[in-house]
């Protein structure tokens, strides 16, 4: 498996990590050219503006279209958001996903918190029965699902905080700022289907 991470803005350095962990080849994406020959991509957490005007700025959104409509994509926070094809304000998004996003859904940086999530589809591809220790930071929540897009988990209200379609997935936290490397494994097996 050879998965990018795109390293414009944000905590890029953390899944490069996390990868490694699993075994995985890694690259940091930072222009187009730097998508060939990749399984996978993970778009991290950060600022979703300013990941967005870099990506503009590299000529790297339709490539990065491309890339999402054959192969596996994995947005973090800032990321998720990225994927999304509506963030209900101007700035911008690959729109590869059915998603609409509202961002800092949660409050400011103090309200950062943490929660068990409850997420089947992990629980399968890992075998196994813990839940999942989310880390949200500035959070968006997706505040609705379309077309082939399905929820993965939602918090005990009910606010839908991780989506997938097909090989696409967002989630509102931050998977690589755990020693959890459950959602990375479920990555790859996307990235490798
Ligand atoms: N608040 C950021 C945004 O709206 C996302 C925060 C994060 O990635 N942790 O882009």
């Amino acid at each position: 498996m050879n998965i990018g991470v795109l390293a414009l803005q944000g905590d890029f350095a953390e899944h490069i990590a996390t990868l490694r962990r699993l075994g995985a080849q890694t690259a940091e994406v930072r222009l187009p050219k730097d998508l060939d020959g990749l399984d996978g991509l993970i778009i991290p957490g950060g600022e979703s503006t300013t990941i967005g005007k870099l990506a503009v700025a590299y000529d790297l959104m339709e490539p990065l279209r491309q890339f999402g409509r054959e192969k596996a994509i994995w947005g973090t926070c800032a990321g998720a958001i990225f994927l999304s094809k509506d963030a209900r304000r101007d700035q911008p998004l690959l729109g590869l996903m059915d998603i609409t996003v509202l961002r800092n859904a949660f409050g400011a940086q103090v309200d950062s918190f943490e929660a068990d999530l409850h997420i089947e589809a992990l629980k399968q591809a890992t075998q196994t029965e813990a839940p999942y220790h989310a880390v949200f930071i500035r959070a968006p929540i997706i505040e609705s699902v379309s077309g082939s897009a399905e929820i993965l988990s939602a918090l005990p209200d009910g606010r839908i905080v991780a989506a997938q379609q097909g090989k696409l997935l967002a989630t509102s936290f931050h998977p690589e700022l755990t020693d959890d490397t459950r959602f990375h494994q479920y990555f790859l097996s996307l990235a490798n289907a």
